[in-house]
Order: C-alpha cells, then structure tokens, then sequence
C-alpha cells in the first residue's frame, strides 16, 4: 500500500475509535479559516473572531465541557466573548454547559429547547444508564436556560467572521440546529448530514420527507466543507450524498411496503441492497430509518 493510503487509513481508523470514545481532549484539528475541531464522541467545533469564540457542543457532561473551554481559550483572543450553542439535545451534545465559564452565553433555537424540557430529563436517565463511565460523566449536570432563543435563524457576529444559526426543521430530532460559518463556507451539520454514516431518526425526531426537506435547504448553502458530529469531516459533496441516501432507502421501502412486504423483512432487503451500492461505507444497516419510512 503507498505511504499516503497507510496514513490516511491509520487516521480513520484513529478517527473511528476516536468517535467512540466519551472523554474529549483539548488538542484540535483545523476544518477552515475560522474552525478548528475536537474530534470525538461527538465532534466539537470551535469557531474564532477577533472578538468573540463559538463552541459547538459541549461533549458528554460537564467534565468535557470545561475541556472544550479550555481547548477554545488556547485558540481565542485575550479577552474574547465566549458563546455556546448546541446542535440537538442529546446528552454528548447538550448536557455538559455546566463545564464552561461563568458568563458563558448560551444560544439555542426555541424548538430544541422545547425539546430539552420535554424529553432532556429521560434522554439523561437513558444514557446514565448505558455503563458505569457514562453515569459519572453524566452525574452533575446542570442544564442551564439559554441566554438568548431563536426561531429560525440568528446571525453573530464574532469579529472578521460571522456565523449564522438555523432551525429548517425536524430531522434527527425536531431541534437540530445547522451552523453555517460565511466567509469559510463551512458547515457545522450536527447528526443531519454526515460522512458515510447511516442516518437515524431519534424517538419524537423528524420523519425521512421532513429530513430531505432540511437537506434541500442545506443544500442551497452550498457548502464547501462539512463537520459533523459523528463522522469525519469532508466536503460539500457529503450534502448531495446524504440526500442521495436518504432517498435510496426511502424510495425501496416505499416501493417495498406497496408490494406488502413486512417491515422487518424491508429491513434487511433494503440494508442489503444498500451495502452494494454504497461498498464503502462501514455500515448499512438501515432497518429502523426503514421502520421510519413505513410509519410516514
Ligand atoms: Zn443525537
Ligand atoms: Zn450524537
């Protein structure tokens, strides 16, 4: 195998365990101009100005928390606002605002957050359950109201950079929020679009049309590079590819579920049709974003 091709996939690998594991470090990776990245279980991103820091996430509890603030200090400039927002309410996303500073300011759009009050107690009881490590990280967790709400969109300004936030709708979940960097033309996708990663509609989430429907107004962002939370980053391409997967599993499954086939048995028809077509990926497994496309 030549040299770059070892390398390249040493470092998936290392990205793959890395997206595994719950306790974040402070080292970060540059995405573009105004981003720097965590990679983890999830992926962090960090976004500077001249004036004022973005982090994106704040990791599982608020031990990782503190870190990312600590990893965002490095990068940011003396004295620079620090704002917080979180791209959907799970707990590796959303339970570790605790960990940053005082004076921290917190952005959330206003469906997420109904969410939060709605389900963020019981999404908490679920994961502290899951082992014993993930219980500790999760053991003092203060979820904080925000500072500021949005509806559909908010634009900050953080010096040199400005960011934009915004909610096109239910997919993973009925919050997730997109980030959008303009002058990088960077995308923060959260669980929405992802590198080669099977999509999931969380209990409460979106359906498959209302997810292509957040896709196509992505997609006339026009990207020119994607950070998710889950997978690693790559560039405007992952967007067209998520819809293209999106809408190969729910076109088989609508076709399949006219001729009367059950449910399960679409499951494993369409899952191993998928891991034909898309020989790449590490996983196709599609059987529950299937259920998803029987229950629209
Ligand atoms: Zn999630
Ligand atoms: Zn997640």
């Amino acid at each position: 195998m030549p040299a770059k091709l070892v390398l390249s996939s040493l470092l998936l690998t290392a990205v793959a365990w890395g997206q595994q594991n719950p306790i974040l470090g402070e080292d970060t990776v540059k995405v573009s101009d105004h981003v720097w990245a965590i990679m983890g279980f999830p992926n962090i991103a960090i976004v500077v100005g001249t004036r004022a820091t973005l982090a994106v996430d704040t990791g599982l509890g608020p031990r990782n928390g503190a870190t990312i603030a600590r990893a965002a200090a490095k990068l940011s400039a003396a004295n620079a606002k620090l704002y917080l927002t979180t791209t959907h309410f799970h707990p590796e996303h959303a339970a570790g605002d605790a960990g940053f500073p005082a004076g921290t300011m917190l952005i959330r759009n206003t469906e997420q957050q109904q969410e939060m009050e709605l389900h963020g107690k019981e999404i908490l009881e679920t994961f502290r359950g899951r082992n014993a490590q993930w219980k500790e990280l999760l053991s003092d967790v203060k979820l904080k109201t925000p500072d500021i709400t949005y509806t559909d969109t908010t634009r900050i300004d953080l010096g040199g950079v400005v960011v934009r936030l915004l909610w096109f709708g239910p997919a993973h979940t009925k919050g997730d929020e997109l980030v959008f960097v303009e002058p990088d033309r960077t995308l923060i996708s959260g669980d929405v679009v992802q590198n080669k990663t099977v999509p999931n509609i969380a209990a409460d989430g979106g359906t498959p049309g209302s997810w292509l429907a957040v896709l196509d107004k992505i997609a006339a962002l026009n990207a020119a590079h994607v950070l998710p939370d889950h997978s690693a980053p790559g560039d405007g391409s992952l967007v067209s590819q998520e819809i293209a997967f999106i809408t190969d599993i729910r076109t088989r499954a609508q076709a399949l579920k006219k001729q009367g086939v059950s449910v399960d048995d679409a499951g494993k028809q369409v899952s191993a049709e998928l891991k034909t077509k898309y020989s790449d990926w590490p996983n196709t497994n599609v059987a529950n974003f299937v259920k998803s496309v029987y229950a629209e």
